[in-house]
């Protein structure tokens, strides 16, 4: 439930495209994607802001990294028993091989390889269906020859017989899922029964705040039998991998921050040396109320999707560093956001006497393992436990050298696709970056912010039921559409100019109106609360906006384009949009409201929708995209002393793939 994943065409949809308002922050030609392959594309992230940071500071972050790499080979057995076995042998053919590797096969045995790095597993990471080689197995034979390559009979049927362990995990509602999951949470034979049975025997159902029961143990047969658990920690299960994380987390300890994190990462040591999942609940409690500080990171047995039975947490890593730059706009947007409340154009009865920007955290991540890589989320939010929440508070986090790096790699196929013309083109690439982030800023820290309701009227989820979420999220974009082109904004010393603001009118509109459409499937409508409001807001402003001519639908060649005429009018419009919707809200009236939804935000219009999925279609862009972390390298003096941290930005998957493999393989593979 905590955790926003994204598809690279979605990132798109975001309104997000490719572009640049400042110099990127490290190399101007910055190679963003290496390659694709399958379904994937791999990206490169920067960190910027990392030379705002003190020596201190670069170590904490450099040893949280080593930390998170030290058990990456987790989540490769967690996914399935037999992975790691399979990787040595997989990497072992890469390293030797010296035969043809322009031959069709090789390419498809690469392909396959990297499939599986990506997923840290033989198992597809989001259908979680097993990978099936597309060489002979005579050509996988004949690759172990000639690199003296030992695969035993069983992982020979693991990697070439579909029906062995086809799925990670089996959501068929007519298959036992804890059987018929292929995922290492349980030792093969252990059924959905015994797992219940198991848990039922120990779960305190009564305590308000409980534990979360088998979040870091596998269920084994033990002697007799009998079901129990194998806790992963230090001198258990993982154990040797366990170890050289609590070597880095110890030395993180060493140069904290502040005090709160210091005591939250002494406590996050204590129990991986004793699994003790009461110390698990006491970290997320000091991690959640430790807010201070430049340093973040989520390390752990953290989400439970990977699980059938949503009880184990698959081991993640991700380090984050503030995101300066956001933290700042963020900031000035905040200080201001009394103006923006009694600047704005809804009706007076309707403003906040006193207004509070909502905060809204941006970092940049330093380094991801384990389920966080190389697929990424591009926001955390958490602890996970329900009552940690709700009595201590939770920490929300977007990723934004992620979110970034995604739009960058997209490259500019949708953009020159969809543009009407040369011009908004060219105001796309250079400001739509900033424009994103500003209409970001504005989004959360005011949107989410402004605005009250008559005295009288219930809270909105009760009197707009499902619609209080769509016009929650067309309130904030439409404060954001409002102020964007406005002066005071270039005034604050937020942008050089309006054209940020039109590069966002630009974007809004084409997204609104045909980009998203992209994510629904032909004959279906609009369900996604985000996406009804995007479209209501877009479809409202370009009919109301008809007679003046101020968007005009242009058609040529087949293909449809939207362009603006008049941005002023257009913000007229956004503006007594956002005055009804705010007025909606306020006085909790649901027939106004539905029908702005229903009327505006959810229809289709088919033949629209066929052509903007054929015309995407054609440019091609992988839905998966994975990321090369930064490589974060200790410079010594003699005395063996590190004087510095440098960040390095590895180019090739494969190479990292193995170089990870090298440095942090801590796990017994049998023969190794
Ligand atoms: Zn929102």
């Amino acid at each position: 439930m905590i955790r926003f994943s994204i598809l690279i065409a979605v990132a798109l949809l975001l309104g997000l495209s490719c572009k640049q308002e400042k110099p990127a922050p490290v190399e101007t030609d910055f190679v963003w994607s290496t390659e694709d392959f399958s379904d994937k594309r791999i990206i490169r992230y920067q960190l910027p802001g990392f030379d705002r940071l003190n020596l201190q500071q670069k170590k904490l972050v450099y040893y949280l990294t080593q930390a998170g790499l030290s058990g990456r080979d987790i989540m490769w057995d967690m996914n399935y028993r037999h992975n790691l076995a399979i990787r040595q042998a997989l990497e072992n053919i890469v390293r030797k091989y010296e035969g043809d590797k322009e031959a069709e096969d090789w390419k498809k045995f690469m392909v396959y390889v990297k499939n599986i790095w990506f997923s840290s597993g033989i198992h597809h990471h989001y259908s979680t269906d097993k990978f099936i080689p597309e060489f002979s197995q005579e050509y996988f034979a004949s690759l172990c020859e000639a690199t003296q390559t030992e695969v035993s009979e069983e992982l020979k049927k693991v990697l070439f017989d579909p029906s062995v362990d086809a799925k990670k995990n089996n959501l068929d509602p007519n298959l036992d899922p804890v059987l018929s999951s292929a995922v290492n949470f349980y030792e093969p034979g252990i059924t959905d029964k015994e797992v219940d049975d198991f848990y039922k025997s120990i779960i305190d159902t009564t305590d308000p705040t409980p534990i979360s029961y088998g979040l870091n143990s596998k269920l084994v047969r033990g002697a007799g039998g009998k079901i129990e658990e194998r806790v992963w920690k230090v001198g258990g299960l993982y154990g040797e991998a366990i170890s050289e994380m609590v070597k880095w987390l110890e030395k993180a300890v060493e140069v904290a921050e502040n005090e709160p994190q210091r005591e939250a990462l002494k406590i996050l040591v204590e129990y991986y040396k004793t699994g003790d999942l009461k110390l698990w609940d006491d970290y997320n409690i000091a991690w959640s109320q430790a807010t201070a500080g430049d340093i973040d990171y989520i390390h752990g047995f953290v989400e439970v999707y990977d699980d059938p039975k949503a009880l184990k947490g698959s081991y993640e890593s991700i380090v984050q560093v503030n995101d300066f730059d956001a933290s700042e706009r963020m900031a000035v947007v905040a200080s201001s956001a009394q103006w923006f409340e009694d600047n704005s154009p809804i009706m007076d009865e309707h403003k906040k006497d006193t207004v509070v920007g909502i905060s809204y955290k941006v970092v940049n991540v330093a380094g991801e393992s384990g389920d966080a890589s190389p697929a990424t989320p591009i926001g955390v939010n958490l602890p996970n436990a329900e009552w940690i929440r709700e009595d201590y508070g939770s920490k929300s986090v977007s990723l934004g050298n992620i979110t970034e790096a995604y739009e960058r790699a997209a490259g500019p196929g949708l953009l020159q696709e969809f543009s009407h013309d040369e011009e908004e083109m060219a105001r796309s690439k250079k400001h739509s970056s900033l424009a994103d982030k500003m209409m970001t800023a504005l989004h959360e820290v005011i949107g989410h912010a402004s605005g009250k309701l008559e005295s009288g009227v219930a809270t909105t989820a009760e009197t707009l039921g499902k619609y209080a979420s769509p016009l929650e999220e067309a309130r904030a974009d439409l404060v954001a559409l409002y102020y964007i082109v406005d002066p005071k904004l270039v005034e604050m010393g937020l942008m050089e100019s309006d054209e940020v603001g039109k590069a966002a009118y630009d974007a809004y509109i084409k997204n609104g109106l045909m980009l998203q459409l992209r994510r629904i499937l032909p004959g279906k409508n609009i369900e996604q609360a985000h996406m009804r409001n995007r479209q209501m807001v877009a479809s409202w402003v370009f009919e109301k906006g008809q007679a003046d001519n101020v968007i005009s639908k242009v058609e040529r060649e087949g293909k449809t384009y939207f362009e603006i005429n008049d941005y002023a009018k257009l913000r007229e419009l956004f503006g007594q949009l956002l005055r009804e919707v705010q007025r909606i809200k306020s006085q909790g009236d649901t027939a106004a409201g539905s029908a702005l939804i229903e009327n505006y935000g959810v229809k289709v219009d088919p033949a629209l929708h066929q052509q903007v999925l054929a015309r995407s279609e054609k440019l091609n862009i992988p839905p998966y995209g994975g990321f090369i972390n930064p490589r974060l390298v200790p410079v010594t003096n003699d005395a063996g002393e590190i004087t510095d941290i440098k960040v390095e930005y590895p180019e090739d998957f494969t190479g990292q793939m193995l170089e990870y493999s090298d440095k942090y393989s801590f796990l017994p593979i049998g023969k190794k």
